[in-house]
């Protein structure tokens, strides 16, 4: 049976044309870019390099480009190290309700340190309540924290209107942009950030490797200690062929970004129409419009997400309940707790998130395979109401 894959949003493969400019780096050109000799040297020169092109697909300098092992270190950094660097000012962070675990764990980790947080609230679709966020500034508030798209719904925030709210209370402003890489135009400057993350794994380059942006100017304490590496802010032989990696998908994604997106967004509506309009007792979380081009996240009324998941994946589709993080845990999202939703709706909820090498034709194969697991799982659910008619919709022409 061919598999199908629609968990883009929890990795995706390496790009061949990526993995073609990586491979010298795990080989001939292996060399520590900090020796000082002939082999030492021609890494410096790709890393140079690979830190040349995120900086200019970012619009930022070289020099506030920092490579990491990937998304979570990043977003560690930047709230751990402004955190730290900027204690001296205040000790109030505000992180939106709706970040990845990498922040919220991170956030609840610094309260710790007597660092005071704030979960900026978000609306039934996941967008952060601007008022709120107003309302929620402190004169000690040091850092503002919203991701620019969100990983489980999909849903874009408003990062342009939380920038100049950042500017004007003198907060550092940080954008976790791991899954909007790839996809949507990113420039530090427009919306103005102060930080932001990415993550190679996400934008079809290799796993364990990522960038932190620092806007010159702006101070982040150091979270790994050890070599000079990275201009003397993390310590730790660089990841050579990871970051060359990651420099060329990031280079790909955002030349094909608008084919892909057209490409994939076409998959995604076709297969949003068509759950909609076939599976009673659907509703689709997140913004309707608002959100990003591959991910449709939905809730199945009367049903678990688990084994929703489980059945597909015994059909060969490949999904995820919830974030890839949250799975395995029985935890209800808390991301879609935080859009207000309750407990029991929230457990059978799925997300897909499609990618440049699906087909329309998997799209259709696996709202027939959903159509059929969900009559089946609703028959044996405890939770279906017996006065409710259990049955789904034929396909219409
Ligand atoms: C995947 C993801 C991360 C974590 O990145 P890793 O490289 O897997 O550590 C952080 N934030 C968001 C929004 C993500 O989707």
């Amino acid at each position: 049976m061919e598999k199908i894959y629609f968990d883009h949003a929890a990795t995706t493969p390496v790009d061949p044309r990526v993995m073609e400019k990586m491979l010298p780096y795990f080989t001939d050109n292996f060399g520590n870019p900090n020796s000082q000799h002939w082999f030492g040297r021609r890494s410096v020169t790709a890393v140079d390099e690979a830190r040349d092109t995120v900086a200019s697909v970012l619009g930022a300098k070289p020099s506030e480009i920092y490579f990491t092992s990937g998304g979570t270190e990043s977003d560690n950094w930047a709230l751990r190290g402004a955190a730290r660097a900027y204690a001296n000012k205040g000790k109030h962070l505000i992180v939106s309700a709706v970040e990845h675990p990498a922040m919220i764990a991170t956030a609840k980790e610094l309260t710790k340190e007597g660092f005071d947080v704030t979960f900026a609230d978000v609306d039934e679709f996941g967008t952060v309540d601007l008022e709120k966020l107003r309302r929620a500034i402190r004169p000690d508030t040091i850092f503002i924290g919203v991701m620019t798209a969100n990983n489980e719904i999909g849903t874009l925030q408003p990062i342009a209107e939380i920038s100049e709210i950042a500017q004007e209370c003198g907060a550092v402003f940080f954008t976790d942009a791991v899954q909007a890489a790839g996809t949507l135009k990113l420039d530090v400057n427009a919306p103005r950030v102060d930080m932001l993350s990415l993550s190679g794994h996400k934008f079809y380059g290799p796993k364990g490797v990522g960038v932190l942006y620092v806007r010159s100017g702006k101070r982040v304490g150091k979270i790994i200690t050890g070599g000079h590496q990275e201009r003397g802010m993390r310590g730790g032989t660089t990841n050579v062929p990871g970051v060359v990696g990651l420099a060329e998908a990031l280079r790909l994604s955002l030349a094909e970004a608008e084919q892909n997106n057209a490409y994939v967004s076409r998959i995604r509506d076709h297969f949003v129409a068509r759950v909609l309009r076939e599976i009673p007792y659907v509703k689709l979380n997140g913004h309707p419009k608002n959100r990003l081009p591959n991910n449709a996240n939905f809730s199945f009324r009367y049903i678990e997400g688990e084994s929703l998941l489980f059945s597909l994946d015994l059909a060969g589709i490949a999904v995820s309940s919830g974030s890839a993080c949250s799975s395995g845990s029985l935890e209800p999202s808390h991301v879609l707790l935080a859009t207000g939703m309750p407990e029991g709706l929230a457990h059978g909820s799925i997300r897909f998130s499609f990618g440049k090498e699906n087909t329309i034709e998997e799209a259709d194969f696996a709202v027939d395979v959903l159509k059929e697991t969900v009559l089946r799982l609703r028959a044996l659910s405890p939770l279906f109401p017996k006065d409710l008619k259990n049955e789904v919709y034929e396909k219409e022409g």
